[in-house]
């Protein structure tokens, strides 16, 4: 975009410090990430993004949802505590079932009708740090009064979904991306992270954030799912709305790389999803 400015600061090594467990630390301590995500149409962003959280430190990380993807979800991540919840709408306390969590993710795979935009309305009424991505951001678009809330709101759109959600075409989006992250973080208050070729996170106030890590390798269906699930897991174990967002990017984008060429030697390969999820150890190292 349009570098230099002095609003604008690339992430360097040093600003990403996820929580190093200490040794009085337990799981609770090291933060519950609460996931709400897939439906009975779309079932393999529920499974993605909880890798991203499972991956991405979290103490425990609790899932619920519709029977058919909390199957899968327990299939794939049995450290998961899983809750099943009815098709909706649903009651504003539906999420008392789930159990206690420091932090929710919302979103991937959700859908975009009443029973979604039910669970987002119970979500973003928590007074717990919240990221919304994917089919809630489209259901935020129609629901932008759901936004006024005290507590911290990480939104993740790609240009689409920000056009979406700012009502512009999606072509101006593009056209000016470092202006359209800025103006959506003061319009939503909100912490807005906008993906693309490369990924910025924007906060009122704040100078917005380049993300260096990035590579083309990512833009692969089911990535999106990962870095959801890996920020809720640093807001969870207490970072801030920005920092988190933040060190997730990189850290999504270093795992990409090295999963892609594992050592400085080796030729680059195609990635999925699933290969991000399974380097972000490496990454975190
Ligand atoms: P989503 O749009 O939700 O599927 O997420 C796609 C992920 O891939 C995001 O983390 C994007 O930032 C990343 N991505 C997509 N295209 C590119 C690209 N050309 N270069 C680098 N990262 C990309
Ligand atoms: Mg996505």
């Amino acid at each position: 975009d349009d570098l230099p400015d002095p609003d604008v600061v690339a992430a360097r090594p040093a600003d990403v410090r996820p929580p190093e467990p200490g040794p009085e630390s337990d799981k609770y301590r090291r933060g519950v990430v609460g996931i709400l995500a897939g439906g009975d149409e779309y079932t393999g962003a529920a499974v993605l993004s909880t890798g991203g959280a499972v991956h991405g430190g979290a103490g425990m990380v609790r899932f619920a949802s519709v029977a058919h993807p909390v199957e899968l979800v327990r299939q794939r991540w049995p450290e998961v505590v899983t809750t099943v919840i009815e098709p909706g709408p649903h009651e504003p306390k539906v999420l008392e079932r789930v159990g206690r969590v420091q932090a929710w993710v919302a979103g991937p795979g959700l859908g975009t009708g009443d029973a979604a935009e039910s669970l987002l309305a119970a979500v973003l009424a928590t007074e717990l740090p919240v990221l919304v991505d994917a089919d809630g951001l489209t259901v935020l678009a129609r629901r932008r009064d759901l936004l006024l809330r005290p507590a911290p709101t990480v939104l993740t759109p790609h240009a689409g979904e920000l056009s979406r959600l700012l009502g512009v075409p999606r072509e101006d989006v593009e056209a000016r991306r470092l202006e359209h992250a800025r103006r959506a973080a003061a319009e939503l208050s909100a912490t807005v992270l906008l993906k693309g070729s490369t990924t910025l996170v924007a906060e009122q106030d704040r100078p917005v954030r380049v993300n260096p890590t990035g590579t083309p390798r990512l833009a692969t269906a089911g990535t999106g799912d990962v870095l959801s699930g890996l920020i809720g897991a640093l807001l969870a174990g207490g970072m801030s709305a920005l920092d988190a967002a933040a060190s997730g990017a990189y850290l999504h984008g270093l795992a990409a790389r090295l999963a892609s060429a594992p050592h400085p030697s080796a030729a680059e390969a195609p990635i999925s999803a699933y290969d991000v999820i399974t380097a972000l150890p490496d990454a975190f190292r």
